[in-house]
């Protein structure tokens, strides 16, 4: 059988430090597990800008469409910023997600106990929390139409619409439902059917797709307003959490502030089913380029490495192995290895970006 196949993009500021320490992880599996990847790399975003004029280029896309799975780093920067909008290196990954119709944006939300100090909870309510937002990413009200600003009468209207076709909500609903199979077979669908039809046709769908389709997942309906107060009172009362565009991009943000840095923090786009059973793909770390610590071997690589344990598990079916590296994530926590960015109030001195990389990759070698 072929091998996996994994197109990197590592992008701009911090993204090819981060994703150096990638590489040792795939170099790693490939050495110790037998399990070996066709590693293709390419540019997104400001670097392609600086070789090709555009933020993603046409072959590049190419490329994303045929691969298992991208992982990306991050895009962005100073030297950008004047850019026509056209072209701005975010315009990179927006493609990418449009045009892979990425339509499942998972978020976990997942509290390491070494820092379940960093969360502004209280400890026991975040330690050991995980939890995963599965957020509605290509349609609702960022997309429907009308939209705009209108004149009426004497004055100006500012409209958006919030719209959700029956197919839209059915195949976020799936997604959730498989991802629950693999952790703890729990899901909480939010929207606000006490005030929004799109919220009635949502509960309903869900619903529907779970009675037919998933009857052994455990459901629930949330007002997702009721579910914001929840998120912060009892997180770990959650498993998955499937919400639609708005909703999740606020529900997804709070969840994961519960846990700490931003260095911590991995993502996950999910698309329709290829031909050969894998969803289309893209995984990325949620923080950006980080210009202000780019080049000083500060960056943390951990929100990128666990973006490449989502890839594991949820392109490559390769979920033990997903396992041992979160697991390694958090045992070189559990010895205290930080990087700046996790440098509590009691102080210490921080790693670098690749003694943090070398550090999780002893850890590996310890698991065996
Ligand atoms: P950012 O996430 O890059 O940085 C915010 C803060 O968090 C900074 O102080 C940074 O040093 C710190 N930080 C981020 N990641 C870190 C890590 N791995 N380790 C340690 N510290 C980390 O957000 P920003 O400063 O608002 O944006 C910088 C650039 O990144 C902009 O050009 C922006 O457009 C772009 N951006 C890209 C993405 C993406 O590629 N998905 C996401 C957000 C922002």
């Amino acid at each position: 059988m072929a091998n996996p196949s994994l197109l990197i993009l590592a992008g701009d500021g911090i993204g090819p430090e981060v994703m150096t320490e990638v590489k040792k992880v795939i170099a790693w599996m490939g050495d110790k597990r037998g399990i070996t990847f066709d590693v293709s790399e390419d540019l997104v975003g400001g670097c392609a800008y600086d070789k090709h004029g555009v933020p993603l280029h046409d072959d590049t896309m190419a490329k994303a469409q045929e691969v298992d799975a991208v992982l990306l780093g991050a895009v962005g920067g100073p030297k950008y910023d004047n850019l026509d909008f056209s072209v701005k290196p975010e315009r990179g990954l927006l493609r990418l997600r449009k045009e892979m119709d990425l339509f499942s944006n998972l978020r976990p939300a997942q509290c390491f106990d070494a820092l379940a100090d960093f969360s502004s909870l209280k400890k026991d309510v975040v330690a050991g929390l995980d939890i995963m937002i599965v957020r509605e990413l290509t349609s609702g009200v960022y997309f429907g139409e009308p939209r705009g600003i209108f004149t009426e009468g004497n004055e100006r209207v500012g409209i958006n619409t919030q719209r959700y076709t029956e197919s839209e909500i059915a195949r976020v609903a799936r997604s959730a439902f498989e991802l629950a199979k693999r952790r703890n077979n729990k899901v909480c669908s939010m929207e606000k059917a006490n005030v929004m039809e799109s919220g009635i046709l949502w509960r309903e769908v869900v619903q529907k797709v779970h009675d037919e389709e998933y009857p052994e997942v455990e459901l629930s309906h949330m007002y997702a307003d009721n579910g914001a107060m929840q998120l912060v009172r009892n997180p770990k009362q959650f498993d998955v959490i499937v919400t639609d565009n708005l909703f999740g991009d606020l529900l997804s943000d709070a969840a994961a502030m519960l846990t700490g840095s931003l260095g911590m923090l991995p993502s996950a786009s999910l698309g329709a089913p290829m031909a050969n059973g894998r969803p289309k793909a893209l995984y990325e770390p949620v923080h950006g380029s980080a210009p202000d610590i780019a080049g000083q071997g500060k960056a943390n690589p951990i929100a990128c490495v666990l973006s490449f344990a989502m890839a594991l598990r949820y392109s490559f079916d390769l979920g033990e192995e997903a396992t041992r590296l979160e697991k390694a994530v958090e045992q070189v926590l559990a010895d205290g290895v930080r990087t700046a960015d996790l440098m509590g109030p009691e102080g210490g001195v921080p790693v670098s970006t690749s003694a943090m990389g070398d550090a999780i990759v002893a850890a590996l070698n310890a698991s065996l």
